[in-house]
């Protein structure tokens, strides 16, 4: 930005010299002309000795105009200075000018042969300007400029400018950077001015931005920290009110059915955990269980999660013997037997079989491998059945799958997802279950939508399903409903009716 922003600077500081000399320039033709146009209007005895005051009162007059020549069929008849000696013809001029009257470059004064002047004609007479009045004005150092008669020549310059870099702006017409040169140019009816500054000047300028740039680069900074600060205090106050939470027992649980594909009917539910904080809205998992696992909390929230789900669902699952509930467990609870012993003694006189709690634990809780098979196989023994979750997201390869002793595989959403589309992955979805069937795992797939997927899933012998296609996770008292409408329990009934 200070780059950009001291280049733009100095182009618009360069633009604005480039109009001041030309302005200047056209100025001193302009007036030149006027003039001449004026003595063209006296009704003088030429050459007398009023006519020769009346050129010498104008040439002291005007800072530009050094010599005025009265000229008679081609010669040169009287000067500012008098009659000459000599007879002294012009040569003609090199070109029009927009006032109406005519320029010649290299003229030859009168007095002194060795001068080379520029010369404005108008009517009988010629005005010689010192090129040098052209370019007279003061301009910031390393700056080269080039005043260009277009089609005729070079009316001045300053600073020896790159005669071919002032032909490529000339040629490229508008302002632009160069590798090394900052160029304007500035046209006008009869002339063109070009300016040139070398980058190491705009450099300069550089510098100078750095110190506008600082304080607010400084500023900047302070509000990046304070944003950290408040960042990392609200996740500090976060797990603070997590510790409480957990000690008020501030959570629900929701139940999402899931489906045996094949009969349709609900088997159970995966339970899925919400923070519901006083006066305030629910609370997504995603939102909480990050910080509950950076904190050493998760394992008080998964034996909460247990106690709810038993309390909810204890009922359900007494009465079938085939419904379910999966509980998720995280990488924390896998290197902790106690939530499992725990959940043991909850189950206790409840009348749940010990199979009817599915354990769900993600890759990340496999990356422990030994510790990982140590709770598995404890689950086990107890009784439990053990997915892995969101299968397909982490690092887990297939001689990994091999070394765990598990049950159950959820294909995870993202493969679900490709299902009906073309996109790169989609074979995948059927290695998935390919691979887990040669474990003898049973699937389930997660995240279904539509019914397409659940067909796909279907007549590849997935044995359930879950997602929205069946049901959001709702309320416990709307699951029981949902299970007494489609658990395998309510078709028995109809089936006995329709025999
Ligand atoms: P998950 O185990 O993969 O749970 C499935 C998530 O996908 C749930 O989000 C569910 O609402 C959502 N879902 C289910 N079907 C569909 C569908 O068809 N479409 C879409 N777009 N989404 C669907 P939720 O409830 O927000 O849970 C997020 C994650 O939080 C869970 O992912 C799980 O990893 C974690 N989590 C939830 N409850 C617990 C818990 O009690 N303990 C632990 N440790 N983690 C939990
Ligand atoms: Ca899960
Ligand atoms: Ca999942």
């Amino acid at each position: 930005m200070s780059w950009s922003r001291a280049v733009a600077q100095e182009q618009h500081h360069l633009d604005n010299q480039a109009e001041r000399v030309r302005a200047h320039a056209q100025g001193v033709l302009d007036n030149t002309a006027a003039a001449l146009r004026g003595l063209n209007a006296l009704a003088l005895e030429p050459c007398s000795r009023q006519h020769v005051r009346h050129m010498q009162t104008l040439a002291l007059r005007d800072r530009a105009i050094d010599e005025i020549a009265y000229v008679e069929g081609g010669l040169v008849r009287c000067t500012t200075w008098g009659v000459p000696d000599a007879q002294t013809s012009l040569a003609p001029p090199d070109l029009k000018l927009s006032s109406g009257a005519s320029l010649k470059l290299d003229a030859v004064p009168v007095v002194s042969a060795a001068l080379r002047m520029v010369a404005v004609r108008d009517g009988a007479y010629s005005a010689l300007i010192e090129p040098g009045r052209f370019t007279d004005v003061v301009l910031p150092d390393g700056v080269q400029l080039a005043l260009v008669l277009p089609g005729v020549g070079l009316l001045g310059s300053v600073a020896n400018p790159d005669l071919v870099l002032v032909a490529q702006a000339l040629g490229g017409g508008t302002l632009r950077l160069e590798e090394d040169y900052l160029t304007s140019v500035a046209r006008s009816s009869d002339l063109a001015v070009v300016m040139l500054e070398p980058q190491s000047e705009a450099l300069a300028a550089l510098r100078r931005e750095h110190w506008l740039w600082l304080p607010l680069g400084a500023v900047a900074s302070a509000v990046l920290i304070a944003l950290v600060v408040w960042l990392s205090c609200w996740r500090l106050s976060l797990r603070g009110e997590l510790a409480i939470a957990i000690r008020r027992r501030e959570f629900v649980l929701h139940y999402q059915p899931i489906m045996d594909l094949r009969a349709g009917t609900c088997v159970g539910a995966e339970a899925l955990v919400r923070w519901a904080r006083p006066g305030r809205a629910l609370l997504r998992p995603d939102q909480f269980i990050p910080v509950a696992e950076a904190h050493g909390l998760i394992t008080d929230i998964t034996r909460e999660v247990f106690r709810l789900a038993i309390r909810d669902m204890g009922d359900l699952l007494a009465r079938d013997r085939n419904a379910h509930i999966a509980i998720n467990l995280s990488a924390g609870d896998m290197k902790d037997l106690g939530s499992l012993h725990a959940l043991h003694e909850m189950l206790r006189d409840t009348g749940i079989a010990p199979q009817q709690i599915w354990l769900e634990a993600t890759e990340a809780g496999f990356l422990d491998v030994e510790r990982a098979r140590a709770t598995i196989m404890e689950a086990r023994e107890l009784g439990h059945i053990i997915a892995i979750d969101d299968f397909g997201t982490g690092y887990s390869s297939l001689s990994y799958l091999q070394r765990l002793p598990l049950d159950a595989l959820k294909i995870d959403k993202s493969f679900v997802d490709t299902i009906g589309t073309d996109s790169a992955t989609h074979n995948v979805t059927d290695h998935v279950i390919e691979m887990a069937k040669s474990l003898r795992l049973k699937i389930v797939a997660e995240g279904i939508e539509h019914q397409e997927q659940a067909d796909y899933l279907k007549a590849r012998d997935v044995d359930l399903g879950q997602g929205w296609l069946f049901g959001k996770p709702m309320e416990a008292g709307d699951f029981i409903r949902f299970y007494r409408r489609h658990g395998a329990g309510a078709v028995r009934p109809a089936r006995a009716q329709a025999a």
